[in-house]
């Protein structure tokens, strides 16, 4: 199933989230009415996002013994259903926008970031995934990452080098580990994090940037991606507030401390001791409390950061048989 929008996004953002998966790069409709709606539309119009044919076929039934590895979509009057071939209680009615899926169209997304920075002509491909937008103030070049695979690809910064050759090349790319972060500075590319450069969508201007942010980026060390205060119950991911419960802030504060100390996955027993308060180790383990805990974490941090609500498995990843892992560098995680 394609990724859906949360509401209040940053397009751009989400949109280079998305392309990370590989091409074609998917997603459903916006909710219509919400708040991007309209920047979605308008990102249809400027060719950025490209309406495919609806879906046909919705994901299984739930608890249902047809044993159907997906259900196809009918029409009832204006509303798609997935049908179960046995039971029609097993019936899901969507919403029409569930059903449309867009394609991104890298070229044009590289044409309109590079034209929101106030660029004529029209961007280089380097390698797959990996555009030359041109030449900003300060003697910098802007490249444009699709993903952060594209940087692997061998030589994609010698090519860079080739085609434009400045002192400093200013990068938009999703790299989160600080290692790569530092060795890219050290061969001139200072990468800015889409969610740092880019400003919220407005209706009329989905992809908008924070000039000043490019011209000035030096390759720093990152900021935290997740900051916890203990003391307070505050957490802080991607720089915004995560609304949890004391219990829950109980629990992703023991993923924190794992993820810290060697990022193995935390135990279900010191993550039910953490949601319980107290250490009593003869309780039998509720795995159904520490996985619904789990997920009003996910859910948290996916609102805090404007992520698809479906990413939170890939931030907070179920190792069978052990427990959960919180997939944040701990270089990237401050406690205080
Ligand atoms: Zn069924």
């Amino acid at each position: 199933m394609p990724t859906a929008f949360c509401a209040l996004v940053n397009l751009p953002s989400q949109l280079l989230r998305l392309s990370e998966g590989g091409e074609p790069a998917l997603t459903h409709g916006p909710e219509p009415g919400s708040t991007d709606a309209r920047a979605f539309s308008r990102l249809v119009e400027l060719g950025v996002l490209e309406r495919q044919e609806d879906l046909t076929a919705w994901d299984p039934c739930v608890g249902c013994d047809c044993d159907a590895d997906e259900r196809p979509i009918r029409r009832d009057g204006d509303r798609p259903v997935a049908v179960c071939p046995v039971d029609a209680g097993q019936d899901t009615v969507l919403a029409g926008h569930e059903i449309e899926i867009y394609r991104l169209r890298p070229g044009q997304l590289a044409a309109q970031v590079a034209q929101a920075a106030g660029l004529d002509g029209s961007p280089d491909l380097v390698v797959p995934g990996l555009w030359l937008l041109g030449r900003i103030s300060g003697d910098r070049t802007l490249v444009l990452a699709m993903s952060t695979s594209a940087l692997k690809h061998a030589g994609a910064l010698d090519r860079l080098r080739a085609i434009e050759r400045t002192t400093r090349y200013a990068m938009i790319a999703a790299v989160t580990s600080a290692t790569e972060v530092a060795a890219l500075a050290e061969r001139g590319v200072d990468v800015i994090a889409p969610g740092d450069v880019f400003l919220p969508s407005l209706p009329q201007k989905p992809i908008r940037l924070d000039m000043d942010l490019l011209r000035e980026a030096r390759g720093m060390a990152e900021p935290p991606l997740l900051a916890i205060n203990r003391m307070a119950f505050t957490a802080f991911y991607r720089g915004a507030a995560v609304r949890l419960s004391k219990r829950d802030f109980g629990l992703l504060g023991v993923l924190v401390r794992d993820a810290r100390d060697g990022g193995a996955a935390s135990p279900r027993d010191d993550l039910y001791r953490a949601l319980l308060g107290r250490d009593d180790a003869d309780a039998p383990i509720g795995d159904e409390q520490v996985d619904k805990s789990v997920s009003r974490v996910r859910s948290a941090l996916c609102a805090a950061a404007g992520e698809p609500a479906t990413h939170g498995r890939q931030i907070l990843v179920a190792v069978r048989g052990e427990g959960y892992r919180l997939d944040i560098p701990g270089d990237r995680i401050q406690v205080d």
